[in-house]
């Protein structure tokens, strides 16, 4: 585990030290009258200990401090880094975020690196939310995932010492950035786990070890608990499947006394492994359906920083658990399940399960009446199709928690975009056999997934839903995101619940 630290000078046992440098605010004019101090490209060095050979080999290396750009220079007795920041005038969080990654892969093989990096940032970003971002964004670039290698090489990045004024606000941003990442990576792990090995049982296991070691209240549903709360959806899906399901709910409260908002709801799929059931999908598309429990990762990953972050708010995460298999009873299509609400729905796609599980899942989240809900799922290719492999599609039932999210988002540098769930739409979900059918027609399928999903909340508490279809999983490393899972949604929704304020009773 990293380790972050302050100190006013360069520690003697840094083996790296990484400075921070912003391309100059207008690149083109800088280098048309470069001069003494001013780098030839645009780039300011004049404020950096660097001697005129070093300036030379940077210049040589073609060094334009672009966002994540990183040059190590030795020679001297201790090796330095430049780390680029873009340009000055356009920096923002997810920059340094992005520039703390860089670092972290460029550094992986020393032990102690000292940095300086947000001295550059200028002004209109705040220092410590800088710091904050940098944390992240160095601790999400070390992560790698080596449980199945046989001799894994891990990186090997054990201690951050930030150079400049201390204090306590420097400590808290420190402490809240390290939790933050620690918790996407705790979910990558979870998401990067087989199916095979990541079963339902194993999954619950998990969830209760965070439970005791945060201190939250934890509630396993086996089976045969799973039986008697009539969770149709849940038991559908598990019909097919050798792995008993779990249904998991944590909860953090404030302690008494703390400020407290009202509540939270965090639902999130739980599908540890996707064949599709009979409506199977290909041996292509059935690759990467480990990652068919990322919602889940998510609403645990956010479970297991919660007391730590100490939100105003009351949290609960409900997690129902399964694969979806082909056993020789699994659900066949026509089939008609009575969900926990006790409305009915005739299974046309067993590849559909998804709002099957969290119809249930939400039915029980609202009996508690919370102020506000959100689930997280990879839920349709249909969303992937709409908003690419990059970007969240969100939609819900109240305009001000939709806000609050997509705003959480945005400072998060996690990407939504707010689709709309059209009334009418809801009639491609028309069944003759029973209150529904769990497939739209053959357009807009994200859309009403979505309003598969509305049926079975209680439409006065604000609810949103984020299909992570897209960017749960990657296959290729994109600044501070890896290949593999990327623990989306728990940096946005930690934010959200630190900054909750309840939405307006205003539903539509
Ligand atoms: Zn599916």
């Amino acid at each position: 585990m990293l380790s972050f630290l302050t100190a006013t000078k360069v520690p003697a046992r840094s083996q790296l030290h990484a400075m921070g440098v912003c391309a100059s605010e207008a690149q083109s004019e800088a280098k048309s009258k470069a001069t003494n101090g001013s780098w030839p490209d645009g780039v300011d060095l004049s404020g950096l200990d660097l001697s005129e050979a070093d300036l030379a080999v940077l210049q040589g290396r073609g060094f334009e401090a672009t966002v994540g750009q990183v040059e190590i220079i030795s020679g001297t007795e201790r090796p330095r880094a430049v780390v680029g920041l873009g340009p000055a005038n356009k920096i923002s969080l997810g920059d340094v975020r992005k520039a703390g990654a860089a670092l972290a892969r460029a550094a992986k093989r020393m032990q102690k690196v000292s940095v300086a990096i947000t001295d550059a940032v200028p002004e209109h970003i705040g220092r410590n939310e800088a710091l904050a971002a940098l944390v992240e964004g160095i601790v999400l670039g070390a992560y790698s995932y080596g449980d199945f290698k046989s001799t894994p090489k891990p990186n090997e990045l054990a201690s951050v010492c930030v150079v400049g004024a201390g204090g306590k606000a420097v400590k808290h941003a420190l402490d809240t950035g390290r939790r933050v990442a620690e918790a996407v990576c705790f979910a990558r792990d979870l998401v990067n786990e087989p199916g095979g090995s990541l079963t339902p049982a194993k999954f619950a296991q998990v969830a209760v070890q965070v439970a005791e070691r945060e201190g939250l209240e934890a509630t396993v549903l086996d089976l045969k608990a799973i039986r008697k709360a009539k969770m149709g959806g849940l038991l559908g899906v598990n019909r097919g499947s050798e792995q008993p399901a779990r249904f998991v709910e944590l909860t953090y409260s404030p302690e008494s006394g703390a400020d407290c908002r009202g509540s939270v709801a965090l639902v999130g799929k739980g599908l540890t492994f996707d064949s599709g059931g009979l409506s199977i999908k290909t041996g292509t598309g059935m690759m990467t359906m480990k990652c068919d429990m990322s919602g889940g990762a998510a609403v645990l990953g956010v479970m297991s920083a919660v007391a730590a972050v100490a939100p105003p708010v009351k949290v609960t995460g409900y997690i129902p658990m399964t694969d979806n298999m082909l056993g020789g009873d699994a659900t066949r299509p026509g089939d008609v399940l009575t969900m926990a609400s006790g409305k009915t729905v005739e299974v046309l796609n067993t590849d559909a399960e998804g709002r099957l599980v969290l119809a249930d899942a939400l039915e029980r989240a609202c009996l508690a009446e919370p102020d506000a809900i959100v689930d997280l799922a990879t839920l349709t290719g249909a969303c992937m199709v709409a908003l690419g492999p990059k970007v969240a599609g969100l939609m819900g039932n109240n305009e001000a928690w939709i806000t609050q999210l997509a705003d959480a988002a945005e400072r998060t540098g996690e990407r939504v975009w707010h689709l709309p769930l059209p009334e009418d739409y809801k009639a491609q979900l028309d069944s003759p056999v029973a209150d529904m059918k769990n497939i739209g027609g053959p357009h807009g399928g994200a859309i009403t997934a979505g309003l598969f999903l509305s049926n079975f909340v209680d439409e006065q508490i604000p609810w949103a839903h984020l299909d992570i279809a897209g960017p749960a999983f990657t296959d290729t490393e994109d600044g501070e995101i890896p290949k593999g899972g990327t623990g989306f949604g728990v940096r946005m929704l930690l934010d959200a619940l630190i900054n909750f304020h309840p939405p307006t009773a205003q539903v539509g």
